[in-house]
């Protein structure tokens, strides 16, 4: 039994916000361990709750501040399920033992084979319940008409002084560039690399939104970023926000090839979990049609499970497109590779 007290303390000690209602650790509940934080999630856990009667009792931090919890609390931790944002933090807590096999005949059924880790590997660790895309914006003013339509050509001498990113160091760019490993191998992707440094703008820094604003003032004229950040400035009612969206466009990465980079969320059972089979039932319901339907329209992501459908505006707008269908444990796989070649070409 855990020492409430002494785990909110620990908690609130290393900068953990714990969920409004004060959490008790019953035996019919399931505990989360959750790097998603929107207001959405808690309609979700409600109609989980409501379901099944399994109550939901979750610690919301950062990803890095998640794994280092589970690591630091071991066999002793009272977390049954995690859940991770990209498939490089999934990957690694996979790699380092941090999640159960958890195979389960709806999911299998549900999750399509490249949205989820591999059987092979680590039995099922995790499932993607969300999906994001990588996109190129750019400057209209600057590059209406010659704008880059693939990844690869954002190393174009073109683009000088013209290319953002936020740091290589992080997840959503270390993914993309393990793919690019993965599709084109490591000496092409080095070079591409260094000669994508070559064309910046500015030194890395800020997140996705940063380089979106950046892109529409001018001092950036093209730039990556996920789908919801745009998405998230579109339906934005604040006329700053709708100023960067009317300066910028965007494109679809790699149509005319392997499709566009995704990634997912996603989550597993905790290698310690207590309530395995409320975890199950906890994850069997991240891939139900109405937790699939507040997930992705929460965070203006897709669902992963195909069938389902979601009405959102912003999503809408940017229309369809072809979806890299590399698998994400494969992304995952490649990160070690990433990192050590974004280093190599100065990508900080
Ligand atoms: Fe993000």
């Amino acid at each position: 039994m855990i020492n409430k007290t002494l785990l909110l303390r620990l908690i609130s000690s290393i900068g953990i916000t714990v969920a409004a209602s004060t959490p008790s650790w019953a035996s019919n509940a399931v505990n989360i361990y959750s790097a998603r934080h929107y207001q959405s999630d808690d309609k979700l856990y409600a109609a989980f709750t409501k379901r099944t009667g399994i109550q939901v009792n979750r610690i919301e931090a950062a990803d890095e501040a998640l794994l280092e919890r589970l690591r630091s609390e071991g066999t002793k931790s009272p977390a049954d399920v995690l859940i991770l944002v990209d498939a490089a933090r999934l990957s690694r807590a996979a790699t380092e033992g941090l999640f159960a096999p958890s195979d389960s005949e709806s999911l299998r059924e549900r999750i399509p084979e490249n949205m989820r880790s591999s059987k092979e590997a680590q039995g099922y660790a995790w499932w993607g319940f969300s999906k994001r895309a990588r996109v190129i914006v750019y400057n209209k003013q600057r590059f209406s008409g010659s704008a880059p339509q693939s990844y690869a050509s954002l190393a174009d001498a073109r683009f000088k002084s013209a290319v953002c990113t936020r740091s290589a160091a992080h997840p959503y760019m270390l993914s993309l560039i393990a793919s690019q490993i993965e599709h084109r191998g490591e000496s092409a992707t080095l070079s591409w690399a260094k000669a994508v440094v070559g064309n910046f703008a500015r030194p890395p820094r800020g997140g996705d939104t940063d380089q979106i604003r950046a892109t529409a003032s001018g001092e950036c004229g093209v730039a990556l970023s996920n789908t919801y950040y745009l998405a998230r400035l579109m339906r934005s009612s604040k006329p700053e926000d709708q100023e960067v969206i009317r300066k910028v466009g965007f494109v679809w990465p790699d149509q005319d090839d392997k499709g566009t980079h995704v990634n997912v969320t996603g989550g597993g059972m905790v290698k310690h979990a207590k309530n395995r089979e409320a975890a199950m039932r906890f994850l069997e319901f991240m891939a139900s049609d109405e937790a699939q339907q507040v997930l992705a329209d929460g965070n203006n992501e897709w669902p992963t499970v195909p069938s389902v459908k979601i009405n959102n505006p912003a999503l809408d707008a940017m229309g369809s497109f072809k979806a890299d269908k590399l698998p994400i444990a494969t992304i995952g796989a490649r990160q070690s590779a990433a990192v050590k070649l974004v280093d190599q070409a100065g990508w900080r």
